[in-house]
């Protein structure tokens, strides 16, 4: 009976303090609800100076593709880089630091390729469920580890799209941009190559940023239909570094002679595909 009483009160008692005090009122970012973020340096930048609202995405020097190809080091990235190289096509891999002592060769293999290593945290919390100390430590332990294996990233994705104005401003302290994405491949959702395939070329647009994971072998089947229609339709896919610079490229100066031109760009003007 008492021991029954115990239990029964002990219950509640447990469980609410294993919940995050800020749960209720929990304010989780764009990407992490919507599963993608819109072509808005709030949502796909955040923090960033460049206004992607002001790029024309209708220049055809806007007309590249940044691949993010997350999870790894993974043995699939090997399978990737190779089939990158045959196609003379570049991607981001946002690695997780606290793989790299399994997986040292593969992250290293992808840092010299002239492919882009990225930064996805040391273990893959949802960043805003840990207080913003444990935030930082994991991040530097993060540098620290990809720095042992002479990497620096400068790019930093927020595992589940999970960040706020702090995780931002962690991310900057170290080094790093903090990116989202636009066409989320869903692989992560077990969807077959063609259901994968099928997602992210209805979604094609100038300047896209494609979430896809290595540790998924249906995104590596999928992988090299993608590129070469892409590349049929003259995109050209880059690393994140050499996306932002088209971006920047193509930005067009917000002044009062040219507002009627972005209004035409952002306004009614269909997005070439
Ligand atoms: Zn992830």
């Amino acid at each position: 009976m008492t021991l029954s009483r115990r239990f029964v009160l002990g219950a509640p008692v447990a469980l609410l303090a294993a919940r995050p005090a800020c749960a209720a009122t929990k304010h989780r970012s764009y990407a992490a609800t919507h599963g993608t973020a819109p072509f808005a340096t709030e949502h796909l930048l955040p923090g960033d100076t460049l206004d992607l609202t002001t790029v024309d995405r209708a220049n055809p020097a806007a007309r590249v593709i940044a691949l993010t190809i997350d999870d790894g080091p993974d043995p699939n990235d090997l399978r990737i880089l190779e089939l990158l190289r045959q196609r003379n096509a570049k991607a981001t891999f946002f690695c997780i630091s606290g793989k790299l002592s399994a997986h040292r060769d593969v992250a290293s293999h992808v840092a010299a390729s002239g492919n882009e290593v990225g930064c996805h945290t040391h273990d893959h919390p949802m960043m805003t469920d840990i207080p913003p100390a444990a935030q930082l430590r994991n991040l530097e332990t993060a540098m620290e580890e990809f720095g042992n294996i002479g990497v620096r990233p400068t790019w930093f994705r927020p595992p589940y799209g999970d960040f706020d104005e702090t995780v931002v401003r962690e991310a900057h302290d170290c080094g790093m941009q903090t990116v989202l994405w636009t066409i989320d491949s869903q692989d992560w959702k077990g969807l077959s190559a063609g259901a994968i395939h099928q997602r992210v070329m209805e979604r094609l647009r100038p300047g896209a940023v494609i979430l896809m994971h290595s540790t998924k072998p249906e995104s590596v089947r999928a992988l090299p239909t993608i590129v070469d229609e892409g590349m049929r339709q003259g995109f050209r896919f880059v690393t994140m570094t050499e996306w932002r610079k088209a971006m920047q490229a193509c930005a067009v100066p917000l002044t009062l002679s040219s507002a009627a031109n972005h209004s035409a760009i952002h306004g009614t003007r269909p997005l070439p595909r």
